[in-house]
């Protein structure tokens, strides 16, 4: 049975090799993906000038609602008290806290 052994260390091996070398792809798009997440989203981006994204919610003459905001999005996901975080909407990239646009909904609870 102890010549098993070897032959079951060389398939072992040869099979997370495989895995490693499967997963090398991916892991550099995961890694690019970090670093996207870091960027933030520019007003002058499409996506946010068609939903009247601004950085200050204040400086936005669509707002009805003077105390919406990122923050309290509930499509914002940034932790609270920093100053931009992940939004639903921007994929990849970061929006201010106290930015807002027009697909702003009331965070629940
Ligand atoms: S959907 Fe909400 S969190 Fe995202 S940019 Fe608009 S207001 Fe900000």
């Amino acid at each position: 049975m102890d010549h098993y052994a070897p032959d079951n260390n060389r398939r072992r091996f040869i099979k997370l090799t495989a895995i490693s070398l499967a997963a090398a792809p991916f892991a550099s798009t995961l890694l690019s993906g970090t670093a996207h997440a870091a960027e933030m989203v520019a007003e002058s981006d499409p996506q946010a000038s068609a939903l009247g994204y601004v950085a200050d919610a204040a400086k936005s003459d669509k707002r009805t609602d003077t105390a919406a905001a990122c923050h309290n999005c509930g499509l914002y996901t940034g932790k609270e008290g920093e100053e931009s975080g992940p939004c639903a909407i921007f994929q990849g990239k970061l929006v201010h806290a106290n930015g807002w646009c027009t697909a702003w909904v009331k965070k629940a609870g």
